[in-house]
């Protein structure tokens, strides 16, 4: 667990020691001198700024560990790093009806020295981020994020750290996947370059000023760099530029209970939702980086883990947001004219209005030509009259996220002749917008996608839900086609946008029509 670097600078310090020896007392031989350093990381927090309903996770048991780890650190003389690798933002209602100032100010009490710019910063619009980057009082690192107009960095590349003479670079980089994972108006005019190519070129320059390079990525840990139809993550990175120390990546959400070593690169990731705290403690010493130790601290994960307690300080901070939070929860988001109905004995049965309103919201949001929903996915009516984001929660209760996928016509044939055959009594039973067709005897018949007969070479875009994208209830699994992209929005946020922009809802336009089993 160690790496040899190019001294370059030592030369200098030692030639200037050298002459200043004969005039001044000696220095201490910062040669020998033997540095501690800890880099403590998270990443894909989410919104989990707070405790979960089973009391695990959340910042408050974050900030006594990570405090304790401080202190203890501090008491044999190293430094502490906190670094985060991005993807603060979406999958949870109380923070994300806030734009995450919770989860920000927390991060700011924790003390976060540098977080990457994940793909989910560019959810909200981009005015959302600017003020979320004026609250964080660490920087938003990316090097390989342009504006497509200037060619100018959007954001600082790297920021530079000198605990008592230990010179450490953290330059940050975000997946190029980001454009296709979110929405485009939110990365109008930003070119994502390359993370491999900025890197070539910005890691010799950063070597001439620091003695230790971090780069904190959000770009998925890809095993043996098989990133698939992924863009190249952390794997591919370290292999493909030398000097970089320590990878702290994010993206891929994986727990690594070992650092994968990659071209004398340590890549680490923490999984996600602040589950783990991931803790890795260096020692420095003429031009040698030892790791001697890391470890993915839980944060009251699971009942075997020793309890970690909340501290009062985030409690307090946090509390009013979390309150409120759940104020808006409870607010109104809209108005329907009779009930959708989502029972158990309806959606697992025969299409319903409700059915035809969820994937009508999944086709408005991500453009798509047709969506497919299981019926199991359904899980709650919605009554006439007013609609809460919790009524919106209770229906979709599971946190899934659209997905769209890019078929052909004779591959969406395909698919609707399995999904469509899903039989009744059945969670998988399918509910569908954008199609019309006629099923009979296993066949699909006269199948036609907004009003027009399918065309086997044409591309389509299918929206549904990433549980069934995924495989769930023995759908085919879409994870591996070329085509395919997880837009990170949370269905029930999907839901309760279309509620908010077509309320109030009259339940005569969602009846389900197209689709006829014969
Ligand atoms: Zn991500």
């Amino acid at each position: 667990m160690t790496r040899n670097k190019n001294w370059k600078w030592l030369a200098a310090v030692i030639s200037a020691l050298v002459i200043s020896a004969c005039t001044t007392v000696n220095p201490p031989a910062e040669k020998d001198q033997k540095y501690k350093l800890t880099v403590l990381h998270t990443n894909d927090h989410h919104g989990r700024f707070w405790q979960d309903s089973k009391g695990r996770y959340g910042m408050a048991a974050r900030m006594t560990l990570v405090e304790s780890i401080r202190k203890e650190v501090k008491e044999e003389g190293g430094h502490v790093l906190l670094l985060s690798g991005g993807d603060i933002n979406t999958g949870v209602p109380e923070s994300d009806m806030q734009d995450a100032i919770p989860d920000l100010k927390g991060m700011n009490l924790l003390g976060y020295d540098a977080m990457a710019v994940g793909n989910h910063e560019f959810d909200n619009p981009r005015d959302i981020l600017a003020m979320q980057q004026s609250l964080a009082e660490f920087p938003f690192l990316s090097a390989n994020i342009f504006d497509a107009g200037t060619g100018k960095h959007v954001f600082e590349p790297y920021t530079t750290f000198d605990l008592d003479g230990l010179r450490i670079a953290v330059v940050g980089f975000t997946t190029t996947d980001t454009p296709k994972q979110t929405n485009p108006e939110n990365v109008k005019g930003l070119d994502f370059q390359s993370p491999v190519a900025v890197a070539s070129k910005l890691i010799p320059e950063l070597e001439k000023q620091a003695d230790i390079i971090i780069a904190t990525t959000h770009m998925g840990h890809y095993q043996n760099g098989n990133h698939g139809i992924n863009a190249p993550g952390d794997v591919t990175l370290a292999r493909s530029v030398k000097g970089i120390d320590l990878i702290v990546g994010g993206h891929s959400q994986d727990p690594l209970f070992k650092p994968d070593l990659q071209n004398d690169t340590y890549i680490v990731q923490a999984q996600e939702w602040g589950k783990y705290v991931g803790r890795a403690d260096f020692e420095y010493t003429n031009s040698q980086l030892i790791l001697t130790s890391y470890q993915l601290i839980p944060v009251n994960g699971s009942e075997d883990d020793k309890v970690i307690p909340e501290n009062r300080a985030m409690l307090s901070l946090l509390s009013p947001y979390q309150e409120k939070g759940q104020q808006l929860v409870e607010g109104k988001v809209g108005a329907v004219d009779q009930r959708l109905m989502g029972e158990r004995s309806e959606v697992r049965f025969q299409p319903t209005n409700l059915g035809t309103l969820l994937t009508e919201a999944l086709m408005e949001k991500s453009g798509a030509d047709l969506a497919v929903m299981n019926g199991g996915g359904i899980r709650s009516s919605i009554n006439s009259g007013e609609i809460t984001y919790k009524d919106v929660l209770t229906v979709l209760p599971f946190g899934n996220t659209l997905t769209t996928v890019d078929m052909t016509g004779k591959e969406i044939l395909e698919y609707l002749t399995v999904v469509a055959n899903k039989p009744a009594n059945s969670g998988a039973f399918a509910h569908f917008s954008g199609v019309e067709m006629l099923i009979k005897d296993q066949q699909l018949y006269n199948v036609q996608i907004n009003g027009k007969a399918l065309e086997p070479e044409k591309a389509y875009k299918m929206a549904i839900l990433s549980f069934s994208a995924s495989g769930g209830d023995k759908y085919p699994n879409l994870m591996d086609k070329p085509g395919f992209v997880d837009t990170g929005y949370l269905d029930a946020e999907v839901l309760k946008e279309f509620i908010e922009q077509n309320s109030p809802l009259r339940v005569a336009d969602f009846q389900p029509e197209g689709v006829i089993r014969q």
